[in-house]
């Protein structure tokens, strides 16, 4: 199953989305502005849909 997944804005660590949706919903609403912490460095910042992908 594909995770829709985002890549942090401050160490390029790859992580799975806190928020976890389908691509289906993915194109009707996706995250804008969605606060991620990253595990790789613990920086908390916003996404939006240009910054995820689905892996
Ligand atoms: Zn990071």
């Amino acid at each position: 199953m594909t995770k829709l997944m985002v890549r942090c804005k401050n160490c390029k660590f790859k992580f799975p989305s806190f928020t976890q949706i389908n691509e289906v919903a993915f194109e009707t609403a996706a995250p804008n502005n969605n606060v991620e912490e990253c595990p790789g460095c613990s920086e908390m910042l916003a996404y939006s849909k240009k910054d995820y992908f689905f892996e």
